[in-house]
């Protein structure tokens, strides 16, 4: 067994903005059991996976023994929940242990949630359970597989606590997280509103020398930096798009500056298309509805602008209207990555003209919305359709003349079938699949967990054994609900 060369954390997001955080300590866990370990990421950062498994390790995870030189954080953030202001959230539950440096040279947060209360926790107990943890875990992975920015996650520990929740006492857990930083659009802002204007410039610096360094020799970084964070969120929701995620909660705190995607509260993937689809019980507008996603990131990096505004210009009239053409770009870059992503998911050829290519999307879209047809195998059978079997695709649709007549538009174009089994996902964490294990992982059983996360951690490759993963949810499963903040 190879011991655990001396792990280091670095501080520097706890250093450099001290006046985002509050130096913090997770809570003892009583009877602390690793359920899952990332190993393929543990390796990426250097950690030991045999290790992470020994009481060290576990102590890691779980916040209670840290390296000598980590300075654990709580980490300050304001955020617009649900559209109303909020100045003051951060992390109620979660900490930052600090920094580590990955096998590609990249610094890494390490991050757990579910770690105790901090100051930030308002009302709550600071606490996390097991079956939400172990779905961000699973949700995350997925992701990652799918090739879309997101954080990571590297294990999840049941504490061996009883937290009590609404539906009854449940398993504590700690989630371990991994991240390119935690700062947020709700970092900005609080950050905005500190009463030392020195504030924000050290935390623009900071974001700029993270995840857009090429932007501080511009004439003007904090300009630079809103237009690539614009550009990041608009490319990535371009991405959620196109595999039919739902976020669920796109609060203002829950947006990256680095573009990952982050927080897996109440997402879901869609089955059957549905422009409206809204999962989180709590969205009861549709707010964050699937089709909104996109004018929903618009709004939240208005008030990443807003937050800017000070750096931008001196005269802040210049400042607005630097920061409203920058914004208005939006949906250009949007529309640009979704379409480019549908091209791939349809098999079309570059020269394929956008004035025939944009209403054969808009048609099928509409189609699939009026058909409720699987979103995420229809592409699986138009792909097989582009081998000349159409007997799958026809099968699943009821209105035939509509659909065959898109697919003959669609196939004077000559798809590719094997670009289009690269771009198109077999495997989902679809929802009956992740409640399927996640109620069997809560009572002790994580064989369907580990079955579903091999599946999905590697999506566009069909393999037998597999079936079962591949297709919609029974016709009893029903409405499907998820629920924040467990
Ligand atoms: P979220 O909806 O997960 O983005 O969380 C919104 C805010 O609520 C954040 O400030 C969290 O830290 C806080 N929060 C959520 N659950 C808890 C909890 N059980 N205890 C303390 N704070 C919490
Ligand atoms: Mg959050
Ligand atoms: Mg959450």
């Amino acid at each position: 067994r190879i011991p655990q060369p001396t792990l280091s954390l670095q501080a520097n997001f706890a250093s450099d903005l001290p006046e985002l955080s509050i130096p913090w300590q997770a809570e003892e866990t009583p009877e602390p059991r690793l359920l899952v370990v990332n190993e393929p990421l543990a390796a990426d950062l250097g950690l030991d996976p045999e290790w992470l498994r020994s009481q060290d390790g576990i102590g890691l995870l779980t916040g209670n023994r840290v390296p000598e030189d980590a300075a654990p954080v709580a980490q300050a953030y304001a955020g617009h929940q649900f559209g109303s202001y909020v100045p003051r959230l951060g992390d109620g539950r979660a900490l930052l242990l600090g920094e580590i440096t990955d096998s590609g040279g990249h610094r890494r947060d390490i991050h757990l949630k579910g770690s105790g209360r901090t100051p930030f926790a308002r009302g709550g107990d600071g606490r996390a359970v097991v079956g939400p943890m172990l779905r961000e875990y699973l949700v995350s992975e997925a992701m990652h597989g799918l090739g879309i920015p997101t954080t990571r996650s590297l294990a999840v520990v049941a504490t061996g606590r009883t937290v009590l929740r609404e539906e009854g006492p449940m398993r504590g857990a700690v989630l371990a997280r991994v991240a390119a930083s935690h700062l947020r659009v709700g970092s900005f802002q609080y950050a905005r509103n500190h009463e030392d204007p020195a504030v924000l410039r050290r935390l623009m610096d900071q974001a700029v020398a993270l995840h857009h360094p090429t932007a501080a020799q511009d004439a003007n970084p904090s300009l630079s930096l809103l237009r690539g964070v614009m550009k990041a969120q608009a490319g990535l929701v371009a991405q959620w798009l196109l595999v039919g995620f739902v976020h669920g909660v796109m609060n203002t705190d829950n947006m990256t500056i680095s573009g990952e995607t982050i927080d897996y509260g109440p997402c879901a993937f869609m089955d059957a298309f549905d422009r409206n689809a809204v999962y989180s019980s709590i969205d009861t507008g549709g707010r964050y509805a699937y089709g909104n996603q996109p004018a929903v990131a618009q709004w939240n990096l208005a008030r990443f602008a807003e937050a800017l505004l000070p750096l931008l210009h001196e005269d802040q009239d210049q400042a607005v209207s630097l920061a409203t053409e920058a914004l208005g770009e939006f949906p250009r870059e949007f529309g640009t990555a979704f379409s480019a992503g549908m091209r791939r998911k349809l098999g079309l050829p570059a020269d394929a003209p956008d004035e025939a290519v944009g209403p054969l999307i808009d048609d099928l879209l509409a189609l699939l919305h009026q058909d409720h047809v699987d979103y995420t195998q229809f592409f699986r059978h138009l792909g097989q359709a582009a081998r000349k079997d159409l007997g799958p695709v026809r099968d699943v649709f009821t209105d035939r003349p509509t659909l065959d007549s898109w697919l003959e538009r669609w196939q004077s174009f000559i798809p590719d079938p094997e670009s289009m089994e690269r771009a198109n996902p077999v495997y989902i964490p679809r929802n009956h699949l992740v409640e399927e294990a996640l109620n069997a992982a809560t009572a002790g059983d994580l064989a369907p967990l580990h079955r579903l996360l091999e599946a999905v951690s590697d999506p566009f490759h069909e393999r037998p054994g597999f079936e079962r993963y591949a297709g919609p949810p029974p016709e009893d499963f029903g409405r499907y609900r998820t629920y924040c903040g467990t």
